[in-house]
């Protein structure tokens, strides 16, 4: 195990607040995980694309660092063991490479492997709970790893049990992903429905990536950690009141039947695309996305959040909750 003191927060958060992290522990072995003191509860972090320090940490930061990668082939499938520090989109690329589908409409996301179910990324109709298998969980307390299937990973809509009963309880060593050799391409997406259905997954990669690119931005250009807020789940009733007074308001019908509507379509009706306080403000393209214009400091960010958050509820009577984790020690 590597331990870095006195570490520059922007070189650890895509949203690149200035910060100071005390202690960052580098782990790599399950012995490395054994030899760590649960009781300083050490805050996990992957490449910190969804993650931003609002304040110094005294807390250790620990990184799981092992990235290997196993395949197993099985008649038309391929079972990949990953472990939790590679990096997601190198991931996505390799197996397109081998022309195996399943993560390719996930292309271009940032982070790494440990982070992915944590929050089940998701993009472009497809989320990380369709191919994950198992997740293997190191426990503080057993000091032992967990195989936990699909099931038990409780995986939701940005939701997981490692972000509720798991949450702080230990640390996602590697992730169990099921590819095809033969698949058929999801393009119920809007960007993705120019492609033919019996393109290949090169073709549906690039497609995602052009349609990335075009729409957010580059972390390492413009700080930013992506989608800002989640997507508020309505009921019909909610949803239907709503319509008579926004009849454009966005609807994605979900299969619990609950209505999930567009944070970025409220944020741009309450007047925030394009507008900043200071250094912090919302991407003029993509009003969901917070940025860092350079300078911008947790206090601006907080009282930015809260401006989107108050208009917005006031507006609509929605109550906008971020997707990013807010990191602070008061
Ligand atoms: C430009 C941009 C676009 C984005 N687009 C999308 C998108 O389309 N879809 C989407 O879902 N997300 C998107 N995101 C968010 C982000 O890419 C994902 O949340 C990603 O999974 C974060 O990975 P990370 O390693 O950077 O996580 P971090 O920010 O480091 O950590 C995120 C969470 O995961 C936990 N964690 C990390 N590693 C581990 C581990 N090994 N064990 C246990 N817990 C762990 C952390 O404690 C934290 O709670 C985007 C972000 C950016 C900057």
């Amino acid at each position: 195990m590597r331990k870095l003191q006195q570490q520059d927060a922007r070189l650890y958060s895509s949203f690149r607040l200035p910060a100071v992290l005390h202690q960052v522990l580098l782990c790599e072995t399950e012995e490395d995980l054994c030899q760590i003191d649960a009781a300083q509860a050490p805050l996990i972090l992957g490449e910190g694309s969804n993650s931003i320090f609002l304040t110094d940490m005294q807390r250790p930061v620990l990184r799981y660092i092992a990235k290997s990668v196993t395949e197993t082939p099985e008649a038309n499938d391929i079972l990949l063991h990953v472990e939790a520090g590679k990096n997601w989109h190198e991931l996505v690329s390799y197996t397109v490479s081998q022309g195996w589908w399943g993560l390719e409409n996930l292309a271009l996301i940032p982070g790494s492997v440990g982070a992915a179910p944590v929050q089940n990324i998701g993009a472009y109709g497809v989320e990380l709970t369709d191919s994950c298998v198992y997740v293997d969980f190191f426990h503080w307390d057993s000091q032992q790893v967990q195989r936990l299937s699909n099931a038990e990973c409780l995986f939701g809509y940005r939701d997981s049990i490692f972000k509720r009963a798991l949450a702080d309880q230990g640390v996602i060593v590697a992730v169990g992903l099921k590819l095809h050799t033969n698949g058929t391409p999801k393009l119920s997406y809007k960007g993705l429905d120019h492609l033919s259905a019996d393109c290949s997954v090169r073709e549906v990669y690039q497609a995602v990536l052009q349609v990335r690119r075009s729409k957010l931005p580059d972390p390492q250009v413009l700080a930013n950690c992506g989608s800002f807020f989640k997507n508020p789940l309505l009921t019909v009733e909610q949803f239907t009141a709503l319509t008579q007074q926004y009849p454009q308001i966005p609807a994605f019908p979900q299969a619990d039947g609950q209505i999930k509507t567009a944070a970025a379509w409220l944020i741009e009706q309450a007047g925030f695309k394009g507008q900043r306080l200071g250094d912090i403000g919302c991407f003029e393209l993509q009003p969901l996305v917070l940025i860092n214009y350079g300078h911008g400091t947790a206090a601006q960010l907080e009282q930015w959040m809260n401006r989107i958050i108050a208009t917005v509820q006031q507006r609509f009577g929605i109550c906008l909750e971020p997707e990013v984790r807010m990191l602070y020690e008061r």
